[in-house]
C-alpha cells in the first residue's frame, strides 16, 4: 500500500472511532482531502484509494489540477479566501464553497454559477474564535448574512464552516466546535435548513466529530507535511 493509501485508511479508522464514541455513525461524516500544494499525482493516488472529495485553497493552483484530473469524477470543494475577481472561476469549477463570509461574494457566485450546473453548495465561514487576523463573518452577524444568502437563486446554503484558533487542549477544541454547532442550531430554529458543519482538521477532527461535524477537512494527516512551495 502507498503512504497516501495507508494514511487515508488510518484517518478513516480515526473518524469511525470518534463517530462511534459519540454515538454517531461514520456515514454521517464526509472526509474532505485537503490537497492544496500537492501535485495531481498525489490526488490521483488518493482517488484510487477511494477518496472522492478534495478541497483546495488557491484558485489558480486548483484550476490547473482540476484540468489535469478531468478524467476522474472528483467533487471539488473550495476552502480558501475569496477575492472578487476569482468568483467566476470558483462558480464554474467547484461543487462546494466553504469560505463565503460576505454578501457581495455570495451574490457574485450566484450570478456567475453556470445554468447547466446544479446550485453551488455553500457554507458560511464563521470567525468562531474572534481572531482579528482571520477570515470569517463574526458570530453576531451570521444570521443576517445567512438569511440573505439563503435567498440567492443559484446557491444552496448548506451550513457553517470554521477554523478555530489551534489548541492542543481537547476541551478548548470542543468548546469552539460546540459554539459553531449552537450557531447552526439557532439558524435552524429561525427557519433555515442547514445540515452541514464543516469543522475539524488533522489535529482536531476527532473533537469536531464529537461536537457534530458532518465534514472534516484533513490535509497533513493524508498527504504529509505541506511543502513550502506549491507543486
Ligand atoms: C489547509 C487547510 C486544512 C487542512 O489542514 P491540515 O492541518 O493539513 O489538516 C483545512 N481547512 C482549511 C480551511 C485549510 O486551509
Amino acid at each position: 500500500m502507498t503512504t497516501i493509501a495507508s494514511n487515508l485508511q488510518a484517518v478513516r479508522a480515526a473518524i469511525m472511532a470518534a463517530a462511534t464514541e459519540a454515538g454517531r455513525t461514520s456515514g454521517e461524516v464526509t472526509l474532505l482531502a485537503v490537497s492544496k500544494t500537492f501535485a495531481p499525482d498525489a490526488i490521483r493516488e488518493a482517488y484510487h484509494a477511494g477518496q472522492v472529495h478534495f478541497a483546495e485553497s488557491y484558485v489558480q493552483e486548483a484550476l490547473s489540477k482540476i484540468a489535469a484530473l478531468h478524467d476522474l469524477p472528483i467533487e471539488w470543494h473550495f476552502i480558501g479566501p475569496i477575492q472578487s475577481n476569482k468568483t467566476r472561476a470558483i462558480a464554474e469549477h467547484f461543487a462546494w464553497v466553504h469560505s463565503v463570509d460576505r454578501l457581495k461574494i455570495a451574490e457574485r457566485l450566484s450570478a456567475q454559477r453556470p445554468a447547466h450546473l446544479p446550485p453551488l453548495q455553500i457554507c458560511l465561514q464563521v470567525n468562531i474564535s474572534e481572531e482579528l487576523s482571520k477570515g470569517g463573518v463574526p458570530s453576531g452577524e451570521v444570521a443576517q448574512l445567512a438569511m440573505k444568502v439563503a435567498r440567492l437563486p443559484h446557491l444552496d446554503l448548506r451550513g457553517l464552516m470554521a477554523i478555530p484558533a489551534p489548541s492542543d487542549d481537547v476541551s478548548a477544541q470542543r468548546a469552539a466546535f460546540a459554539r459553531l454547532r449552537e450557531l447552526r442550531d439557532q439558524l435552524c430554529r429561525q427557519g433555515l435548513r442547514l445540515d452541514t458543519l464543516s469543522m475539524g482538521m488533522s489535529h482536531d477532527f476527532a473533537a469536531a466529530i464529537t461536537e457534530g461535524a458532518t465534514m472534516v477537512r484533513v490535509g497533513t494527516a493524508i498527504f504529509g507535511k505541506r511543502p513550502l512551495h506549491n507543486y
